[in-house]
């Protein structure tokens, strides 16, 4: 199912079959000071970098990849940042947004994938031909990630990979512009919820203040990057609350393209959020989110309470994210992939 990339050193097979993510005995990933020295030594020695991030992006994904590209620029590097889908405009406020290509194509000395868990992750930014041939740097914070670099700078510790960046960055002398430093505070603000996930720890903070000394506004950025949202997207969550339903201890929701057509909902992708609203019933064990693509196929957005493990559940589907907050994408029709993942989930909540 995965995409090997040439270097990778990638997830196992288990005897089920099943996919299982490496893990240390801590249970959780930790990247080795040797990965940073070799990722710094790769970057070093480039001329021109192609810097992708994972499809259907969000704050997180944009704000590191835009620190990244102007910080390797800064050194006079040519960097081309790239992703499958366009950065959705709420993030317009970020400068070098619009420099953001939605092709791999060009010549390259060094591939750097940043926030993305797996190979299939980036998309169709991705030449299995042309780009197997060039070394790959991966700067990433997900439990899932398969290592799929050459050298892989992965944190599970940290909430965010604009945390990763900024230590880069750090690392390399690089100034950090107001520029950079919005971008970095954009994807710290989205990926914590604005310091309110578990995954909120001192360095976040300490990070977070930096920037602001750097030129970040806190509240301006909380405001574009979580708070606004579209009048039909608020109508589309309520919408999203009213048909979602509670059993066993899982709340969810499924979102068909009908419904979307039906409310006049210009995106095409995503929940509005949804299943972060939803886990927030005190009944609620795990949340799902089931949205049909365009393509027939089912995104699958999953949250869970504090001691229960989606990002397990949602490798073994294909996909990856974090202990909490996991996704996939599943095969329609969308009664197939909702039974699945409900007997998945309901296992899961059995064997906590
Ligand atoms: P979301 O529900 O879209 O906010 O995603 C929560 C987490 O799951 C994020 O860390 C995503 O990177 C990850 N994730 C969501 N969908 C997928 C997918 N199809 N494959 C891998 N990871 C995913
Ligand atoms: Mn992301
Ligand atoms: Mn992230």
């Amino acid at each position: 199912m995965n995409t090997r990339y040439p270097y990778t050193a990638g997830a196992e097979e288990s005897d089920d079959g099943l996919q299982q993510f490496p893990e240390s005995e801590e249970g959780e990933r930790r990247s080795s000071a040797r990965a940073w020295v070799d990722a710094e030594g790769y970057l070093r020695r480039a001329q021109r970098i192609l810097a992708i991030t994972h499809l259907a992006p969000d704050g997180d994904a944009i704000g590191s990849l835009l620190a990244f590209g102007r910080g390797m620029q800064s050194l006079g590097k040519a960097v081309t940042m790239a992703c499958q889908d366009a950065a959705h405009p709420r993030f317009n406020y970020l400068g070098g947004v619009h420099d953001i290509r939605q092709s791999g194509d060009g010549a390259f000395d060094l591939l750097v994938a940043i926030d993305a868990s797996d190979l299939q992750r980036l998309g169709t930014i991705f030449l299995p031909v042309e780009h197997s041939r060039v070394p790959m740097v991966v700067f990433d914070h997900h439990i899932t990630n398969t290592q799929f670099g050459a050298v892989n700078v992965v944190d599970s510790n940290s909430a965010s990979s604009s945390e990763i960046i900024f230590k880069l960055l750090r690392r390399m002398d690089i100034h950090i512009t107001g520029e950079i430093a919005s971008a970095l505070l954009t994807g710290i603000i989205t990926d914590t919820l604005a310091f309110r996930t578990s995954s909120t720890t001192p360095e976040t903070l300490a990070t977070a203040m930096d920037l602001m000394r750097a030129g970040a506004s806190l509240h301006d950025i909380t405001r574009r990057a979580l708070v606004l949202r579209s009048y039909d997207s608020i109508h589309f969550l309520a919408a999203g609350i009213m048909a979602s339903q509670l059993d066993d201890g899982i709340v969810y929701a499924t979102i068909t393209r009908k419904m979307r057509k039906d409310m006049g909902v210009k995106e095409e992708r995503g929940d509005a959020g949804l299943v972060g609203t939803l886990i927030t019933a005190m009944e609620a064990s795990a949340a799902a989110v089931f949205v049909e693509n365009p393509d027939g196929s089912i995104d699958v957005g999953l949250r869970c309470a504090p001691g229960l493990d989606v990002s397990q559940v949602a490798f073994e589907f294909g996909g990856g994210g974090h202990t909490v907050a996991a996704g996939c994408t599943l095969p329609g029709p969308m009664r197939d992939a909702v039974n699945r993942m409900l007997a998945r989930l309901r296992r899961m909540i059995r064997e906590q």
